[in-house]
């Protein structure tokens, strides 16, 4: 059995748990190391299974608590070279191993197979996580679905999804002008419709879950949200994440 929660998602804090009844991997790691135990423990999950943690990128809401988190509780932390030397950590202190976008890395009995994706950070990366047969995704931060994206999510059982802002409520609210052209740019986020556009062209997948993820606060509104993938739930169970608390922790 394969069990997946966000943990965290949201320009504040980001942290998704994917993992089976031996082992489990964390995608970022944006809350603190209080916080991650108090959500696991929240979510029944246990943190002596976790392994290793991938980083996706650089900015802040992904990265905070990876020196303390790794170091304490000696996990493994991967990310790219840039995105490593664009984090300014204190390298010395914590675990580190570099890959290259395209690389497959093993973890135990779990596959996580990384690519390139847009978005403003020096070298951001997703990951497409296989674990006892299962595909889970996690596709946050990014500007536009490229293809390398489309081709992974198809693969996917299940995903964690961007479905950060809705263009309406972007263009209206209190965001300063420079930054509503950044989270819409190609370099920026996925908005309610581009990530429904994105489910909906895949043909024959077999996903059957979806977690709305990185909702803006500002720029988006959960029940429009939900309502942009109202045709596509008879198909595929459509979850909803928070920065305050943790999702429910889907089984596969
Ligand atoms: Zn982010
Ligand atoms: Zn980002």
């Amino acid at each position: 059995m394969v069990q997946i929660c966000a943990l965290a998602s949201g320009s504040n804090g980001n942290c998704y748990y994917i993992g089976n009844e031996e082992e489990a991997i964390l995608v970022d790691i944006g809350i603190s190391n209080a916080q991650l135990i108090k959500r696991l423990n929240e979510a029944d999950l246990s943190l002596s299974k976790i392994k290793a943690l991938f980083v996706t990128h650089e900015h802040t809401d992904h990265i905070k608590g990876m020196r303390v988190v790794t170091n304490k509780h000696n996990i493994k932390a991967y990310a790219t070279e840039k995105t490593w030397e664009q984090s300014r950590m204190d390298f010395r202190s914590t675990r580190v191993n570099t890959f290259t976008p395209g690389d497959t890395i093993s973890v135990g009995s779990i596959k996580i197979h990384s690519f390139s994706k847009k978005h403003d950070a020096i070298d951001p990366v997703s990951f497409r996580v296989e674990i006892d047969g299962i595909s889970v995704a996690v596709l946050t931060d990014l500007g536009v679905a490229n293809e390398e994206i489309t081709e992974h999510l198809k693969l996917c059982d299940a995903a964690f999804l961007e479905s950060n802002y809705e263009p309406q409520i972007l263009e209206t609210g209190r965001y300063p002008v420079f930054l509503k052209r950044r989270v819409a740019s190609d370099t920026g986020h996925l908005s309610n419709n581009q990530a429904f556009e994105l489910v909906k062209s895949l043909n024959g997948s077999p996903l059957k879950t979806i977690f709305l993820s990185h909702i803006s606060k500002d720029n988006n509104d959960l029940e429009i949200a939900m309502e942009t993938f109202k045709s596509l739930q008879e198909k595929i169970c459509i979850e909803l994440t928070s920065r305050e608390t943790i999702s429910r922790v889907v089984e596969i």
